[in-house]
């Protein structure tokens, strides 16, 4: 089935659509090959000139179950006939409630759960800045170097990932202030884990806490239990563990971003089931509702106590969105988190070794369906090769294989979750082959 090709890449009708996006839309758009989607199904995408791809990209890491799966396209169109719209934010539907009522069964939050839908990640983000200013009454955020949550003024005020996201959109929303992440292979503190004792955690306290930032200011900890964009960073236990019992000791709500690392793709509904932790908030996005737009925050009913006609939204929880998101969460359960995590699990076990074959892998990591290699100029130095990865990427587009980067030099493995054991062997061979090709050992 793939990779199969019908014309050189792009072919002749992929390169006309690629002239006509050229010439209106917005030049801020990442485009780092050029793959024009016509149709998928599953894992399994092709482009306008019949050439066939495998999709370890997902679009982005949103299309959970795989592109147009049947149940959720049924749930979509059955949904559409009936009505596209009505707004949540003045009138009840069922769709709405229900998937606010499965989300509510799965999530570890203390207490009783109330649920606000929006449309996006970012959006997700805004509602639980708002909704922990307004809880706290306190107006200080903290938010971790290399994190990720989002583009709108307020998430991307959070957001500390990359300069070129922030430059000449200031000033952004006061009272947010980075510290590092326990990101251990590049410790911001030259320290090796576990004989660092977590110093990361303890600048908060030891440093920021005494010399600049008041904790009783402070109305939340905005944190990736496992860096997307930044990298795939997967934190030790005891970092996540350690924010817990920091925001417990001052009254600060510990928010989880689980808009890229939620919704099955590590093998669990939540990724914070692998570190056994209750967040006050989380937000979800992303894979909510496997590529229709949806986004969701999550507290206890004494954190979400906002007042009537605080905070609303037009489209969130369109019900065609929460149809699909319905679905989603139906095949999560029923088989596609178990699948995460037993592909996930054969595709570390074929990547690890590659830490040792090649030069300029320098770390493998993930959980589940969200797995990182870190690409680097050589094990000594650890230097970050960003040319090295891009060019990775390019030759495993021209292999047929869809994959994108993360952070600086890393590689992203994001396939939807219901790939199959054959199609990641195929993908790792692809990604071996390039690797060998731009650094023959
Ligand atoms: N949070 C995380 C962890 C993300 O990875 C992203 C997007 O990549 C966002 C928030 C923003 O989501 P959106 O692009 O839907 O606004």
């Amino acid at each position: 089935m793939f990779p199969k090709f019908k014309t050189k890449l792009p072919g002749p009708k992929a390169k006309k659509i690629i002239q006509r996006d050229k010439r209106c839309m917005s030049p801020s758009y990442t485009r780092d090959y050029p793959f024009v989607m016509d149709h998928g199904k599953g894992c399994v995408v092709t482009d306008p000139d019949g050439n066939v791809f495998l999709d370890f990209a997902a679009g982005i890491a949103v299309c959970a179950t795989g592109h147009s799966h049947p149940k959720v396209v049924k749930a979509i169109k059955d949904q559409a006939s009936r009505f596209l719209h009505m707004s949540g934010t003045d009138f009840y539907y069922d769709m709405q409630v229900k998937v606010a009522e499965q989300l509510c069964e799965f999530l570890p939050v203390k207490g009783k759960k109330r649920v606000f839908f929006t449309n996006s990640g970012a959006e997700a983000i805004e509602a639980a800045m708002k909704l922990a200013r307004y809880h706290t009454m306190r107006h200080q955020f903290i938010a971790f170097f290399n994190a990720f949550h989002g583009r709108t003024l307020g998430a991307l005020s959070l957001t500390g990932s990359k300069v070129i996201q922030k430059k000449g959109f200031y000033p952004l929303v006061p009272g947010v202030v980075h510290v590092p992440y326990a990101y251990c292979y590049r410790c911001p503190y030259h320290l090796e884990y576990d004989s660092c004792c977590l110093h990361c955690l303890k600048y908060i306290e030891e440093m920021l806490f005494l010399k600049t930032v008041d904790p009783d200011d402070v109305a939340a900890i905005f944190v990736e239990p496992i860096q997307g964009e930044g990298g795939y960073v997967v934190p030790p236990i005891e970092f996540l563990l350690g924010l817990r019992r920091l925001c417990d000791r001052y009254g600060i709500l510990l928010v989880f971003d689980e808009v890229q690392c939620g919704m099955g793709r590590t093998g669990k509904m939540f990724a914070m089931e692998h570190f056994h932790l209750k967040p006050d908030i989380v937000c979800l996005a992303k894979g909510i509702a496997s590529g229709m737009p949806l986004g969701a925050i999550i507290a206890s009913s004494e954190v979400m106590n906002w007042k009537y006609g605080s905070h609303a939204s037009t489209f969130g929880g369109n019900p065609v969105s929460c149809a699909a998101a319905s679905a989603t969460i139906d095949l999560l359960k029923k088989s596609l988190m178990k699948n995460a995590e037993k592909i996930g699990a054969h595709i570390m076990k074929r990547l690890k070794p590659f830490v040792e074959k090649y030069e300029c892998v320098g770390e493998v990591r993930g959980l589940g369906l969200m797995i990182g290699v870190e690409i680097i100029k050589n094990k000594k130095t650890k230097q970050m090769a960003p040319e090295l990865r891009n060019k990775i990427i390019k030759h495993c587009f021209e292999s047929g294989l869809l994959i994108l980067g993360c952070g600086p030099n890393t590689l992203r493995i994001c396939p939807p979750l219901v790939v199959t054991r054959k199609e990641a062997d195929t993908a790792i061979d692809i990604i071996e082959k390039a690797i060998k090709k731009v650094s023959p050992r």
